[in-house]
């Protein structure tokens, strides 16, 4: 799917389907990927500096609203897409497990620079050394730090994953072995 210019607006463009005179029809997995991929909610788990550059992300010039992710939460209750951006101490692995936990399904994880995904330059006693260690992540940005346009680049992989997700895949037995994995429920 690729967005279309109307009058000057970007719009998603509509998923493959079926269409005639009066008509057009699709699958049920596809309209609700469309919707969940251009309405993220993300919350921004921002430790240091990588949540510097998340800021000038989320600023006028680039603009995140463009993709439909301007409402941030800081409730997990209300969030769908983890955003971990920064130095994760081992103390604070429980806090971001937590958080995890406390978002409702259908919930994705991008991890942003190396920090987060691998403990970066900080090969040290008490830094986690990537936050995979602990919950499960979807997309991994590269850099120290990533520029705001990486940024983007994850959370378009990102849409990507959930406008081709499966409605049954949160169901299915190899996502609930890939929980467990982790010792979630
Ligand atoms: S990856 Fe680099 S810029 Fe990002 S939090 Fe770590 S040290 Fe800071």
């Amino acid at each position: 799917m690729e967005t279309v210019k109307l009058n000057n607006v970007l719009v998603s463009e509509k998923p493959d389907g079926i269409e005639g005179a009066g008509f057009f029809a699709t699958s049920l997995d596809k309209v609700v990927g469309l919707a969940r991929k251009n309405s993220i909610w993300p919350l921004p788990f921002a430790t240091s500096c990588c949540g510097i550059e998340f800021m000038a992300t989320m600023g006028a010039h680039y603009d995140l609203a463009r993709f439909g992710s301007e409402r941030l939460s800081f409730s997990p209750r209300q969030a769908d897409l983890l955003m971990v951006m920064g130095t994760i101490a081992k103390k604070m692995g429980p806090v971001l497990r937590q958080v995890y936990e406390q978002m409702a399904e259908p919930r994705w994880v991008l991890s942003v620079g190396a920090c987060a995904s691998s403990g970066g330059i900080f090969d040290t006693y008490s830094v986690l050394q990537g936050i995979d260690r602990i919950i499960p992540v979807d997309v991994y940005v590269p850099g120290c730090p990533p520029r705001p346009e990486q940024i983007i680049d994850g959370i378009l992989k990102i849409q990507d994953l959930i406008g081709n997700e499966s409605l049954r895949r949160r169901n299915s037995p190899e996502y609930k072995a890939m929980l467990n994995k982790y010792g979630i429920e």
